[in-house]
């Protein structure tokens, strides 16, 4: 991280922001969530937090709400045993909702399936019977590298049904990426597709898997999903159709029930700032909060809303949000399989029409893109349905905020901004709908139950108008478990920094303003320090997006003779490279206005207009990767980029001094 050559090791606090908006009075008397959580979680924590995993079906008891006697490793309920995939499932057909559809699906050539809690439960025990034939049993990790299909779904809670661990990977990602996953986690069984729809063309997926599993000794069986019905390569040593092996299984199997602590999944965070991190997360705990907080922050009524998270299934938010919290709930919810812009422009809000959409869950990259493509597309659309809105994955700009409430909310949604990472497991910071007064931009308030504080380097917590690092003060029910494989570096990177006060450290900047509320600036790596100012990427980023011309921003310190570092910014205009606002001209203007905004500390020493940013495949934008550009440095690691010719473009661009 950058350290602080200066004695200054807060952030400043540039952006101020006065709007608030306090929920509706029939929004308020409805929700779920309300204000007395706050203050049962801070007089009694555990007591909050047993009463929270009293949602779940547990077979045995726990004993213990917490043993924290071994951190940073926790244990959850101790003593307790439960099955996942029948608290996802089973429970609720049990209970007589199987009629529910827990899944609405939509193929992106406009194909659907509406499945129910029957039918779940129906195919997520054909899966099981199919995965211990091939002799997965508890303990065993599959690997799972599938699109947005229905069978994606099946096999995650298979595994979780016989105790095996799941780990996702994104379907975008290289024969490369899902080999070095597949190693990681040895994992036995590979389950994947023929091909996925992806901008109206079927695109092989089964061919990186065969790429990957030439090098991959641990791997035993590979499941294929016919979806696109495209030509494959067929191994047939180790390759099964899944429609041969789990179509004729019984659609009957009893759940075992596991020890709370008995492990889930692995997930590999989403690589933003540097090689990716095995998550490790296990059961009890995960699922309490899993559960918990998509009933309180999306304010889930399950038998009349629709919900739907736009996440794909490889990044934590689908584990969190699509499978685990959703139905465990009994929530219905759709499921899209392709990309926003297919056929046109108006997909997304065309699905919130066709089901009736109540809650919609996004991320800021996904608006700013909206933004982009102008507010006349969801206004050819019926989206009264919707009642609340959520964003995750960065820090969204107040004014892309704004157009979400007014453009997509109907300027009476309320807007979640949820904070929380793939190795938090479910949501840590939120506005709670119906209790909070939002405020465009900020994550606000640790949810009851979570504890977080900004601190110094030296872990004391800063004062309002302040910044400084974000850390987590208390263990969480959802907390990581490990790196898979790695406790070494489970404690360097997340429990040295502060280890003396037992901090969780984030990796995030933070700061606090004048009302104690929380806004999150940016990764810790990012922060940029200019003439001794600590200044966040998210601030000027913010404020060059709150200009009329601008669409997208990405802010980097770049090493700078005089002030330590300067401030260079990449823009997307809304025009597009060529337009008028392009010019010498403009973006002096857009200087002058982030100067004018902020202060003069932020101005940029340069702007460069640019087609495209570095982003991840979920999103996120790869400040690292444009600091190599501005520092005319050789670009690093580039495989989660999603598209890595990008950078070249952006290189040859600065080369030609534009
Ligand atoms: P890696 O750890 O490998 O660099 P990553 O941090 O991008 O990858 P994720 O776990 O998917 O992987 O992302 C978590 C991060 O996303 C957070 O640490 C934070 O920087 C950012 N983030 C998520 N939600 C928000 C939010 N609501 N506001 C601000 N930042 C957010
Ligand atoms: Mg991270």
């Amino acid at each position: 991280m950058t350290q602080p050559d200066g004695q200054n090791t807060t952030l400043d606090n540039l952006l101020s922001e006065n709007r608030t908006f306090a929920p509706s009075s029939e929004f308020a008397a409805q929700a779920n969530a309300t204000a007395e959580l706050y203050q049962q979680a801070e007089q009694d924590r555990e007591g909050f937090w047993a009463t929270q995993a009293a949602r779940l079906h547990w077979d045995t008891e726990w004993n213990q709400v917490l043993d924290w006697s071994d951190a940073p490793f926790a244990k959850w309920f101790v003593g307790g045993k439960l099955n996942v995939a029948y608290n996802c499932v089973d429970r609720h057909v049990e209970a007589g909702n199987g009629d529910r559809v827990a899944i609405y699906w939509e193929g992106e050539p406009g194909d659907s399936r509406a499945i129910t809690y029957n039918e779940l439960q129906r195919e997520v025990c054909k899966a099981a019977n199919a995965l211990s034939e091939l002799g997965v049993g508890t303990g065993d990790r599959v690997a799972i590298y599938l699109p947005m299909l229905p069978e994606a779904v099946f096999s995650m809670l298979a595994c979780a049904r016989l105790g095996a661990l799941h780990s996702v990977v994104f379907g975008g990602f290289s024969a490369e990426a899902l080999r070095s996953r597949i190693n990681d986690a040895e994992a036995k069984v590979v389950i994947t597709c023929d091909g996925q729809y992806r901008r109206g063309k079927p695109m092989a997926l089964k061919a990186n898997v065969d790429e990957a599993v030439t090098a991959t000794p641990s791997v035993e069986h590979v499941l294929v999903v016919q979806r696109t019905e495209q030509e494959v390569g067929w191994n047939s040593g180790h390759d099964k159709w899944w429609h041969d092996v789990v179509d004729r299984q019984s659609d009957q199997h009893t759940p075992e029930a596991f020890d709370s602590e008995h492990p889930l999944y692995i997930l590999y965070t989403s690589g933003t700032t540097g090689k990716p991190k095995g998550i490790l997360h296990t059961s009890g705990g995960y699922l309490t909060q899993a559960a918990y907080t998509h009933q309180a922050v999306f304010d889930l009524k399950p038998d009349s809303d629709v919900y739907w998270c736009t996440a794909d299934i490889g990044w934590v938010t689908g584990h969190t949000y699509i499978v685990y919290g959703p139905l465990a709930n009994g929530a219905s919810q759709v499921i899209y399989e392709g990309t926003p812009n297919t056929p046109d422009e108006g997909r997304h809000w065309a699905i919130v029409q066709k089901y009736g959409v109540s809650l919609y869950y996004t991320a800021p990259t996904t608006i700013r893109t909206f933004m982009k493509w102008g507010s006349d597309i969801p206004a050819q659309y019926d989206l009264s349905s919707l009642r609340l809105l959520g964003t995750v994955g960065e820090p969204i700009n107040p004014e892309a905020w704004m157009w979400y409430r007014e453009h997509i909310g109907n300027g009476t949604a309320p807007i979640v901004d949820t904070w929380w990472q793939t190795e938090t497991g479910a949501i840590m910071i939120s506005p709670l709908p119906g209790v909070t007064a939002a405020k465009p931009g900020s994550a606000q308030q640790p949810l009851p139950g979570i504890s977080a504080k900004v601190v110094d380097e030296e872990g004391n917590q800063v004062g309002n108008g302040q910044g400084g690092l974000l850390v987590l003060d208390k263990p969480w029910p959802a907390m990581l478990r490990g790196i898979w494989g790695d406790d070494q570096r489970f404690k360097e990177t997340y429990w040295s920094k502060f280890a003396e006060q037992g901090f969780y450290f984030a990796g995030d900047g933070a700061k606090y303003d004048e009302s104690g509320d929380i806004w999150l600036l940016g990764r810790v790596d990012d922060v940029m320090n200019v003439s001794g100012h600590r200044i966040s990427t998210t601030e000027v980023e913010s404020a060059l997006v709150a200009h009329s011309t601008v669409a997208e921003a990405a802010v980097v310190g770049a090493s700078d003779a005089t002030t330590g570092q300067g401030i260079v910014a990449f823009v997307i205009l809304r025009g597009g490279t060529g337009s008028e606002d392009s010019g010498d001209s403009a973006t002096n203007a857009l200087r002058d206005h982030v100067a004018h905004e902020i202060g003069p500390i932020a101005k940029p020493r340069q702007i460069m207009v640019v087609s495209e940013l570095p982003k991840t495949r979920s999103g996120k934008i790869m400040r690292r990767l444009l600091r190599d550009v501005a520092e005319n440095r050789e670009v690093g690691d580039v495989s989660t980029l999603a598209d890595s010719s990008v950078m070249d473009q952006i290189s040859a661009g600065m080369k030609s001094g534009s």
